[in-house]
């Protein structure tokens, strides 16, 4: 059997050796091999450190061998000799897992210093004052990341000796001074660990390469990659490093730069530098850095490497790079370097640009933009940069930012706007009455509520910022005034809210508009140009209607028709329907609101001209368009109270009566959907006709309208062929009486579960699916939503009971399931039936992966997540195709 290799020189790795090298070590290597200034060294694998700890947490003779056998190699290529004093290599000690993780140990740098080889050193370099200095950063690093001693003790230290001497900073510390700290450190060493500092540098070394190993099982490293779902045993490598130094005198640097600019994505190298200093100083921020420009001036011939350099890197990695460099004596070395992280703006930017300057490909493109950074590009942002006062925490109900003054009363929202002031509206929670305030205001808080609430589904459909439930904030709308622990804020005080995060936020914050132009705009008709799944929309208005159209939508896929029975002039006839007593008196009712109806599928299906648009018929139950019985009972008490006209308290007694014989004790389980539409068959019937009167009045001013009728909550496949023919009736009815052949689909959505698992028999009355997954996973999983999210659903998240938000996140194994299973149901018979989704996770990325994995036509979302969608459905398709 070969012998294990547990080290690799740089120069025999590569960036494709992650999983051996670790993230850091892979980069070491390939810039080696490329033939970039970087130190030499080697790594020891992440096989090493799982062999480490199935040998009980010690390194092996045959580990022991190669590291020595390795370092060998780099004194011979460097000509200095570990431990030597003559003229000795001092090597950093740098952990590096697959991926890059917090909780891993620290970097040690100067190890291999000693009582000699730091004379070595002093009088290698001309400079004892550096040498010392080197010798006690070593022992403090040493001290503090290998035996974990606190930091502090060493501090205390030197302040100290600064005090002693009389001196204000480090760098005015004596060669004398120097050498009493070293002594005091040593001892701190002594006491703290109960052995002496090794004075011996392979032992320093072992024990450093040691505990890197350790750290990759503490606490915090656990944790990590426990949310991270790194597996354990996947073990993190080390790198050995000849140092090089950036503190020995003024032609001297160390600092870190991106290849182009990490938040607005340009063409431009960017970074920061310190003279005269050494690795962390930069990123500990105990001198101000200067920009990587100046450098052109300070060190013209060390500018010039550098731009060569970073061109090569990034033609070599394609990508936008992060470095860390030291410039020893004028002469520029790497020390690291990773694809840089970037802000949404700047992914799109680098993307699209290095298309154009040929490095990647469209489809490389589209894979390096996440669908999130689209959603982030489509909604006004807060500056992060800013420091925020964030003061609560509430439900993330509608993304985007908002900052105004706060107001409680709609009314007064919508004056201040007409003054051109920007508020927030704040409200316990908001009813249709509000809807002019929510218009009115830059973005919503509610204190009660889920993400279904009315102020959270109204707030997404206008694309306006919303965080809900947020109970952290007390809101009385009589007082006006507003309390958040000891913080109370008046009507007119600045509030800004994230609906992305649902931060609430003291104070006005500076928000970033988005734009739909230039590059943002290129890569989005990119990924529409990938023709993954379809992405149509839904909208419930002409206005979102053209929204959702602008956005690219290919179709809507969800009108719901009760917005149009809850506005607020037409609740009183609604009512009058709702209220009948006889059929005759409802149709007479009906008959009422036909017109109205008609006119509102008018403007719709004309906003739509040529795209299919799916009208869903009535779905909730009718106790939604009455007012709350209890309301009412104090209403009717008030009355008598005051009185009142007996008459009319009669009459407000029948309504009440009405109201509560209509209440239903789990309304989403109730009387809905198609039961309402079978029971009370003339709904149906009236929206149907509203629907083709509508065609037949654009298709004679040219148009193309193209509606199909969608029926709720089938569960049983008699309830659609009733439907069917109910409905057929009344089309056939009004084709003849016009003269025309309209051929108007009919389907059903699916969201029941029995309407999964007898999906091949419901087809055979339907002309296309649309899995309602808002309702399915609901009756799936037997959650109502709002009370799962107001509840315990937060509960289960935080102990990983659940993963994630399943009426977010699709619920792959379950919900996911019984789509799969009515898909193949489905199509076993029908091929080419069209299925599509239209509930929230029709936006939603990862969900939308899995409907394109099951062949579905469409995916349908609220207008403003269309561009998301049309990302996501381009990148599903590249990545499963
Ligand atoms: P981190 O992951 O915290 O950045 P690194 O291992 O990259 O840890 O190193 C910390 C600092 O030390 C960085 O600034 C790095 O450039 C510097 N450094 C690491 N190795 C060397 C070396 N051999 N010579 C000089 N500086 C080094
Ligand atoms: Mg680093
Ligand atoms: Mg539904």
């Amino acid at each position: 059997m070969n012998k294990a290799k547990y080290t690799y020189l740089f120069e025999e790795g590569n960036s494709d050796m992650r999983e051996t090298l670790g993230g850091k070590g892979a980069n070491l290597a390939e810039m080696s091999r490329i033939g970039l200034p970087v130190p030499p060294g080697f790594t020891v694998t992440t096989k090493a450190c799982n062999e480490y700890y199935n040998n009980d947490a010690n390194l092996t003779d045959e580990m022991k061998e190669q590291i020595f056998e390795s370092l060998q190699k780099i004194e011979d290529e460097s000509g200095k000799g570990f431990g030597e004093k003559e003229n000795p290599l001092l090597v950093s000690v740098r952990s590096g897992a697959v991926a890059s993780m917090p909780g891993m140990m620290d970097t040690v740098l100067n190890l291999g210093l000693n009582d000699e080889t730091v004379e070595g050193l002093a009088e290698k370099t001309g400079n004892r004052r550096f040498a010392l200095d080197s010798y006690r950063r070593f022992i403090q690093m040493f001290g503090d990341v290998v035996h974990g001693i606190e930091h502090y003790l060493f501090e205390d230290i030197i302040e100290n000796e600064k005090d002693k001497n009389g001196v204000e900073n480090d760098v005015e510390l004596s060669e004398k001074a120097l050498e009493d700290i070293i002594v005091e450190f040593k001892k701190v060493f002594e006491q703290k660990t109960g052995d002496k500092f090794p004075e011996d540098p392979k032992e320093q070394l072992l024990q450093a390469i040691k505990a890197v190993f350790n750290s990759w099982n503490n606490q915090r490293a656990k944790v990590y990659r426990q949310i991270n779902d790194i597996p354990d045993d996947l073990g993190t490598a080390v790198n050995v490093q000849s140092m090089v130094f950036g503190n020995m005198g003024e032609d001297c640097g160390t600092g870190v730069a991106f290849t182009r600019n990490p938040s607005t994505g340009e063409k431009k190298l960017y970074g920061e530098f310190l003279m005269n200093a050494q690795g962390e100083d930069v990123v500990a921020g105990i001198r101000t850095p200067k920009s990587i420009e100046e450098l052109k001036d300070i060190l013209p011939e060390v500018y010039d490497q550098f731009v060569d350099v970073y061109e090569k890197l990034e033609n070599h990695y394609r990508d936008m790079q992060d470095i860390e460099f030291t410039v020893e004596k004028k002469k520029l070395y790497l020390l690291q370097t990773r694809n840089g992280k970037r802000t949404a703006k700047a992914a799109v930017k680098i993307a699209v640009d290095m298309v154009k300057e040929g490095l990647i490909d469209k489809k490389e493109a589209i894979n390096r933009v996440e669908p999130n950074h689209i959603d982030q590009l489509l909604h006004p942002q807060i500056d992060t940069e800013k420091k925020l006062d964030v003061i609560a925490k509430g439900l993330p109900a509608s993304p985007g930012a908002a900052s105004g003054q706060i107001v409680f009363d709609p009314n007064e929202a919508e004056r201040k706007k007409e003054n051109g002031e920007n508020v927030v509206l704040l409200r316990p929670e908001t009813t249709p009455d509000d809807i002019h305030g929510i218009v009115a205001a830059e973005g919503v808080l509610t204190s009660r509520g889920g993400m279904t609430s009315h102020a959270a589904v109204v707030a997404r459909g206008m694309g306006k910022p919303c965080v809900s439930g947020c109970d952290a904030v007390s809101i009385d709308i009589n007082k006006e005034v507003v309390q958040v622990d000891d913080t109370i804020l008046k009507k007119g005080d600045l509030i800004s809210i994230d609906g992305a995060t649902g931060n609430v936020i003291k104070g006005e914050v500076e928000l970033i508009d988005p734009k739909l132009g230039g590059e943002f705009k290129e890569i989005l008709d990119w990924a529409n140009d990938m023709k993954g799944l379809a992405v149509w929309a839904n909208a419930d208005t002409p206005e979102d209607a053209k929204k959702a159209r602008e956005f690219g939508a290919e179709g809507i896929g969800l009108c719901r028709t009760e917005h149009m029975f809850m506005a607020q002039e037409r609740i009183p006839k609604v009512r009058r329907m709702i209220m009948s007593e006889t059929e005759e008196q409802r149709k007479e009712a009906l008959e009422d609101l036909l017109p109205l109806q008609e006119e509102d599928f008018y403007e719709i299906l004309k906003a739509m001209d040529g795209l299919p648009t799916t009208i869903r018929l009535l779905d909730p139950p009718l106790h939604e368009f009455l007012p709350n019985s209890q309301d009412l009972a104090c209403e009717i008490e008030r009355m008598k109270v005051k009185e009142e006209d007996e008459e009319k308290i009669l009459e407000k007694e029948e309504f009440l009566k009405a109201v509560n014989a209509l209440e239903e004790s789990n309304p989403m389980l109730g009387h809905r959907g198609c039961r309402l539409g079978l029971t009370y068959p003339e709904i149906y019937i009236t929206q149907a006709k509203a629907i083709i009167k509508a065609v037949i009045k654009l298709k004679d001013e040219g148009c193309k309208p193209c509606p199909e009728i969608m029926i709720p909550l089938v569960g049983y496949s008699k309830e659609l062929s009733m439907m069917r023919e109910m409905l057929e009736d009344t089309i056939k009815e009004l084709e003849e009486e016009n003269n025309i052949s309209l051929n108007i689909p009919i389907g059903t959505m699916i969201e029941l579960p029995r309407a999964c698992v007898t999906a091949d028999e419901i087809s055979e009355h339907a002309d296309f699916f649309s899995f309602g997954t808002n309702d399915l996973t609901q009756t799936t999983l037997g959650y109502s939503r709002d009370d799962a999210e107001g509840k315990f659903l937060h509960y289960y998240i935080q102990q990983n009971l659940l993963e994630k938000n399943p009426f977010s996140v699709l619920d792959q194994e379950g919900v996911g399931k019984l789509i799969e299973t009515a898909v193949d149901k489905t199509r076993k018979t029908k091929p080419e039936f069209k299925l599509g989704v239209c509930g929230e996770h029709g936006g939603e990325p990862s969900s939308i992966e899995f409907f394109n994995k099951l062949g579905l036509n469409y995916v349908s979302c609220s207008p403003y997540r269309v561009p998301v969608a049309r990302f996501a459905a381009a990148r599903a398709k590249l990545n499963n195709n």
